[in-house]
């Protein structure tokens, strides 16, 4: 095949979803329709069960089913799909933000009956930052929900995007009929006893009476509610969709298999096949020849016995090749890639090459930090991973004098991983470590001791924001600095980070310097 039609026919996207709303449940019979798997069942929940947030064999069970779920690969169709799996834990919600910097596109699954919950928001501000096109999927219509109009109404003002749906149910809960697939105009029936084995009725003309054959009464309902969906949602455009500005909508039940082969069809007609990426220097496209790509995510010491990791790598543009020979940009070094793995078919694989939008893992012993580019020359940085401010901050102190080394290196290596961030105060000296939630500082304490033999002690500090400065007048950036010597610190790549108490003394101090700019996140 040529190298066009192989970027053409690529599918790479996430599937995010407030924990519950059926994310996995989607993945599964998704993968299920891809031949990945054969039965349901196969793909574990990797999230992190409610009040197990101190059980560390669940984090272990966790880690080590999400690197098998991280990537999963499938040909569908004449596509090659991709799906990238996304923490459901908020306290890991700095690693799926990570993930969404490699996807291409975005499912968001939606509880009908609980509608849009606070972790779909904050995904959704993470795709509307990016311009990432997102399709959304109103799960679990075989329980009882609300109305369907007023869901739409919800999702465009607390998701702030123009929605469209392109399927619409007949009742829910116990009531519910099925959906009419607006994008291809035909009937689908809901029977909870049979799942998928109902053929699609084409419909061309809704206002034919067989529509009452099928569904009584309620197609009299159905032809008005459509007549009010085409009046108040604008047409479907796709141009809109894959600017990230409006969000086709469809509905179904995961669990029952309803309605998903629908979405993926109509997924794989419309959604974006590998989008160009941006590196500081450039805008690099897919289509070009020369290989580039960047690590997104690192796994590590899957097996405890070989202290091994994995980088996933994005594929950006060219072909990537098994045992050539690329530039690591950070390093300047050459790498050559001998055993790069991909899950296909849920089977872990050794690739001879690999394509724009594919994910492959390579096996690391540590040269590869989350940010990384690689390419087959030339010397470009990708941008588009950034750091958010943690929530949460904690001195961190050797609690084993005698494992001093076993410790920094285990800090060094969790930090590259992106498990949390590292900030060293100018003032004392002391490591700070920054999360956004509890759980990571219980990972962190718990992999330094099996995996590095290091003892690690928290203790507490209470901070407000971790504040990336620059000014364009090195004189105020130095005057800032003495002023607020106790406060500042630096990160892991050096840069100067002001660590705020409160919002109060930050407004001050934005207030005071106003030659100074004050960061949230580290890309800037
Ligand atoms: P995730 O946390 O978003 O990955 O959610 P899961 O896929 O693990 O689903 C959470 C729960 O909802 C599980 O018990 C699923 O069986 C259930 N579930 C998922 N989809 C549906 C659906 O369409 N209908 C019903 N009734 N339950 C569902």
């Amino acid at each position: 095949m040529k190298f066009l039609d192989e970027i053409k026919r690529r599918r790479t996207f996430g599937i995010v979803s407030h924990p519950d709303a059926g994310k996995t449940t989607l993945t599964e019979k998704l993968l299920l329709f891809g031949g990945a798997i054969r039965v349901a069942g196969a793909v574990k929940s990797n999230k992190i069960k409610k009040g197990a947030t101190s059980d560390f064999m669940e984090i272990e069970r966790q880690r080590g089913i999400s690197v098998a779920t991280s990537v999963m690969g499938f040909e569908y169709d004449g596509y090659k799909v991709n799906i990238l799996d996304t923490p459901g834990h908020q306290d890991f919600q700095e690693d799926t933000f990570r993930t969404l910097t490699a996807v291409d596109s975005v499912i968001i699954v939606i509880d009908a009956a609980k509608g849009v919950e606070p972790q779909t928001e904050k995904l959704m501000n993470v795709c509307r930052m990016r311009k990432t096109p997102v399709i959304v999927f109103v799960n679990k219509m075989d329980r009882p929900a609300g109305d369907s109009f007023t869901l739409m109404d919800e999702i465009e003002e607390q998701l702030k995007i123009q929605v469209r749906p392109l399927s619409w149910p007949i009742n829910n809960g116990p009531d519910f009929k099925g959906v009419y697939n607006i994008f291809n105009r035909s009937l689908k029936l809901f029977n909870p006893n049979i799942q998928e084995i109902e053929e699609r009725i084409k419909f061309e003309d809704i206002s034919s009476p067989d529509l009452e054959d099928h569904i009584g009464d309620d197609a009299e309902t159905l032809r008005e509610e459509l007549e009010l969906v085409e009046g108040v949602y604008p047409e479907f455009n796709s141009e809109e969709y894959l600017a990230g500005d409006l969000a086709p909508v469809f509905f179904g039940s995961a669990l029952y298999n309803f309605g998903v082969q629908e979405l993926l069809d109509a997924f794989l007609q419309i959604a974006p096949s590998p989008k160009p990426s941006f590196a500081e220097e450039r805008e690099v496209k897919p289509d070009e020849s020369g290989f580039s790509g960047f690590v997104f995510k690192i796994h590590a010491n899957i097996d405890p016995n070989h202290r091994s990791r994995i980088a996933f790598v994005k594929i950006c543009s060219g072909k990537f090749e098994r045992n050539k020979m690329y530039k690591h940009i950070r390093s300047g070094k050459t790498v050559r890639i001998s055993s790069p793995t991909a899950f296909m078919a849920s089977q872990k694989e050794i690739v001879e090459e690999a394509f724009p939008g594919d994910i492959i893992g390579v096996p690391d012993n540590g040269n590869f930090i989350i940010g990384d580019t690689i390419t087959d020359n030339e010397e470009i940085h990708f941008k588009g991973l950034p750091s958010f401010s943690p929530e949460l901050f904690r001195y961190i102190e050797n609690a084993d004098p005698m494992k001093s080394k076993q410790l920094a290196k285990g800090i060094d290596q969790l930090m590259d991983e992106g498990v949390a961030q590292l900030f060293t105060s100018q003032f004392n000296g002391r490591k700070i470590i920054g999360t956004v939630g509890q759980l990571q500082f219980e990972v962190i304490q718990y992999r330094l001791e099996h995996e590095y033999n290091a003892k690690c002690r928290f203790e507490p500090l209470s901070m407000y924001k971790a504040c990336w400065i620059e000014s364009d007048d090195p004189k105020i950036l130095t005057e800032f600095k003495k002023r607020k010597h106790q406060k500042m610190a630096k990160d892991k790549l050096g840069r100067d980070v002001f660590m705020a108490d409160s919002s109060f003394i930050l407004q001050m101090a934005q207030d005071e310097f106003k030659g100074i700019k004050f960061h949230f996140t580290s890309e800037f």
